[in-house]
């Protein structure tokens, strides 16, 4: 199944032509910071699926893994739309509110409960 995932103005797309390997919410406090939300969810991909198209930015930032992970946002709108775990070379991780899609497969893992909301559940 082929789903296209996109930034909040529609400038930067991404279309991922197969069933994601992974699904991860993250409650950590840097995926607070970057989404806005009291946790972030990426889609991870086989770079060989995941087709870019339109304008990006990049920021870089270390993560607990000890890896560091290179996030791709529109320059325009500032969306966080895909990053590349380099933990996982051969991944790209999508954003999975940019697929806009309430039928999206729920998360098939959660990490970093630690700073997790009270109010938040897991649900799976
Ligand atoms: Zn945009
Ligand atoms: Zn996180």
């Amino acid at each position: 199944m082929s789903r296209s995932a996109g930034c909040d103005c529609g400038a930067l797309k991404v279309t991922c032509s197969a069933e994601p390997k992974l699904i991860s919410l993250c409650h950590c406090l840097a995926c607070q910071r970057r989404t806005g939300s009291p946790f972030g969810i990426a889609a991870f991909f086989n770079r060989s699926d995941v087709l870019v198209e339109g304008a990006c930015t990049a920021y870089e930032r270390p993560s607990e893994s000890g890896f560091p992970v290179r996030f791709h946002f529109c320059p325009r709108c500032g969306s966080t739309v895909f990053w590349e775990p380099q933990r996982k070379p051969d991944m790209i991780a999508v954003a999975v509110g940019c697929f806009a899609d309430p039928s999206f497969p729920r998360p098939t893992q959660a990490v970093n409960a630690q700073s997790r909301h009270d109010w938040v559940q897991d649900g799976f």
